[in-house]
């Protein structure tokens, strides 16, 4: 059995984000009353899974893991020991901030073993920050496209899930923008999907927290999933420019939109999906508000926005 935990649901800069003054922020600071406010706030996004319900693997590590894992149980140390932690791994889909900057409070000197493509792994190789993940506890190991791997647990021994790593169509880390990638190359490897299947059930999951578009490949590798975990960074492609909140659009960031003729909505439509999770949510994404009519139009066509320690198995 596979056991997920979404440890956040939101883009880049979370719910209420620091410096945001727009409807959605307002309102998970305080104007919907305390309830709501508690209920609207996102952490950025992030998922831990395990499939022995003992070690947990993350998938990206965001600015808000250390508030991700006091508010995740499972993740705390063991009783009785002294230094412990259940995280086995870090997987990273890419090397934007929001799915980096969390390792950098995993730096105590606890073993896990971080994987990434090279990529990825070369920008933490030319940010001498991310040194304070001591080589000697915090293993790296590059992922491959297309070629599945076991992640092991510290002690060598397998964990029970398969994860297998395939390009997506997006955009490299923002920072980099017109800079030159440490691993130069054409791209490619700079956002990956997952597929994480349990060995024992035979059931699996699919986690793209970017996606620019949804090409024939991809649907065909999603049918038939037990769940799916999609980017739903923004409701439609201008939302940013037209609240005033900024110049870019969502494909010009690398995500696709929920809504439109070809937004993830319409496109992920009737394929077999047994769940359907949007994740990576911007806070100016309307769909974020419980009541709005664009909640109402992803939930009835059976996607869910999930609140942060939303547990789902499979
Ligand atoms: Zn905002």
């Amino acid at each position: 059995m596979l056991r997920v935990v979404v440890l956040g649901a939101a883009a880049g800069g979370g719910v209420p984000q620091w410096n945001c003054g727009c409807p959605v922020c307002r309102k998970a600071r305080s104007d919907g009353g305390e309830l709501q406010s508690t209920e609207l706030q996102s952490t950025q996004a992030s998922i831990a899974v395990s499939a022995d319900g003992e070690h947990w693997y993350l998938i990206n590590a965001s600015p808000d893991l250390r508030q991700q894992v006091t508010a995740t149980p499972q993740l705390h140390p063991k009783a009785g020991q002294l230094r412990h932690s259940p995280i086995a791994g870090v997987i990273l889909t890419n090397g934007e901030v929001d799915a980096v900057a969390g390792l950098l409070s995993m730096r105590e000197g606890s073993p896990f073993t971080l994987y990434a493509h090279d990529r990825v792994l070369a920008i933490l190789r030319s940010n001498s920050i991310f040194n304070v993940l001591n080589e000697k506890n915090v293993k790296r190991q590059a992922i491959e496209i297309d070629q599945a791997f076991e992640p092991a647990l510290p002690d060598g021994s397998p964990s029970g899930m398969e994860v297998l790593a395939f390009a997506v169509p997006g955009k490299g880390a923002w920072y980099l923008e017109g800079k030159a990638h440490p691993a130069g190359g054409d791209g490619t490897g700079d956002t990956l999907g997952l597929r994480i299947l349990d060995k024992s059930s035979g059931k699996y999951f699919y986690f793209l927290a970017a996606c620019a578009r949804v090409t024939e490949d991809l649907k065909s590798r999603l049918a038939g999933a037990s769940l799916v975990f999609f980017d739903g960074t923004v409701w439609r492609d201008d939302e940013l420019i037209a609240a005033g909140l900024g110049a870019k659009t969502g494909q010009s960031m690398g995500h696709i939109s929920m809504s439109g003729d070809h937004g993830a909505i319409a496109s992920l439509a009737g394929l077999d999906i047994g769940k359907k999770v949007f994740l990576h949510i911007n806070n100016s994404n309307p769909a974020l508000l419980r009541g709005s009519e664009e909640r109402k139009a992803a939930e009835q066509a059976g996607w869910q926005i999930p609140p942060d320690g939303t547990e789902i198995t499979l």
